[in-house]
């Protein structure tokens, strides 16, 4: 973002619409359906997971700062039960992650080697303790850039029991088989991101997962909608009760064939074709430039991998794959530690 479109973005936010006169860039208000009452709540899973290996494109509908400032201080004297639409709508996007972390684990119970329910056991002890380790790991390095020094030691303190105990897991895993099973990469699947994890993953890899900006985009997204589902009835029945009150029951209703369609199929019919109409005409410029760079990654992504399968013969190409997916993710840290493929993951 260049300064100008920064400046601009700030006044968006702090003026809302206003700004512009009377008539706004759109001439969209921020009630209208074409906008996202996700982000004017600020959890629209295409803003916070944007730039992440699951990139969702550009939202089918509006995201303007300017809106949401608008819709920021009208809220406060009218409701506009927008929580109970960001409910469905957030719903329904974890309902699909959900899908796709079964299907991943479905792949994986095809395509790894079977292990005894002892082994298994075992095994799964050893991810547990990496997954601790680099949950903790990432945490005291984020502690650690806000300058709370003696939080992140503490926590440092306790990554190193975790090692400890991770070693004794380790051999235990090592011992009940034989050196060659061992050496295969065992995956599990992320049950918060649904990316793939090694067991033999090292700290660091499981660090930069679980402190990486796809990891916490969906932590957010969870938490956000475990909160919303908690007042979610009480909400839909206060909205009904302000429809009563406002005249007749319901005000609009959408019939399909003589049927009322419930909420949430209405929204996927209209996200559909909003999303066609998008693919279709207003693909704007910028769209086509992220398409490019994101081809252009990809290209160097491909050379990189190619050459990394070349040095590593062992492992299968499901650890491969896995891990390539798996390996994009922000982070703070420097680029050289960065490679892997960016997919663009569409529904
Ligand atoms: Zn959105
Ligand atoms: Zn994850």
């Amino acid at each position: 973002m260049s300064a100008h479109e920064q400046m601009r973005a700030m006044l968006d936010q702090l003026m809302g619409t206003a700004r512009n006169g009377e008539t706004d860039k759109h001439g969209t208000k921020f009630y209208d359906d074409a906008v996202c009452k996700s982000f004017l709540l600020q959890c629209c899973p295409h803003e916070i997971l944007s730039s992440t290996r699951m990139d969702l494109g550009e939202c089918p509908k509006i995201h303007d700062l300017a809106l949401r400032a608008d819709y920021e201080l009208a809220s406060k004297t009218k409701d506009y039960f927008y929580d109970i639409d960001a409910t469905e709508h957030l719903e329904a996007f974890i309902a699909d992650c959900d899908r796709r972390t079964a299907a991943a684990k479905q792949r994986l119970a095809e395509t790894q080697e079977e292990l005894s329910a002892e082994v298994t056991e075992k095994a799964n002890a050893v991810h547990e303790l990496a997954e601790q380790i680099g949950q903790k790991l990432a945490r005291a390095e984020a502690l650690g850039e806000e300058g709370m020094v003696e939080e992140s030691f503490k926590l440092m303190g306790e990554v190193e029991e975790l090692r400890k105990k991770k070693m004794v897991a380790e051999q235990d895993y090592r011992n009940s088989m034989p050196a060659s099973s061992y050496q295969q990469q065992k995956l599990r699947v992320c049950e918060v991101c649904s990316a793939y994890l090694g067991i033999h993953d090292n700290d660091r890899r499981l660090a930069d997962h679980f402190g990486g900006k796809l990891h916490l985009g969906f932590i957010t997204i969870r938490e956000k909608l475990a909160a919303l589902k908690k007042t979610v009835d009480k909400r839909r029945d206060e909205r009904g009760a302000s429809e009563r009150e406002r005249g007749g029951p319901g005000g609009r209703r959408h019939y399909v064939g003589g049927r009322e369609l419930d909420r949430r199929a209405r929204r996927h019919r209209e996200t559909a074709r909003d999303r066609d109409r998008t693919k279709d005409t207003d693909r704007d410029q910028r769209g086509k430039d992220r398409e490019r760079d994101r081809d252009r990654e990809r290209d160097r992504d491909r050379r990189r991998s190619r050459s990394r399968s070349r040095s590593k013969r062992e492992g299968s190409r499901e650890r491969s794959r896995g891990r390539d997916r798996d390996r994009e993710r922000e982070s703070r840290r420097s680029r050289s530690h960065r490679s892997g493929s960016r997919e663009r993951r569409r529904d």
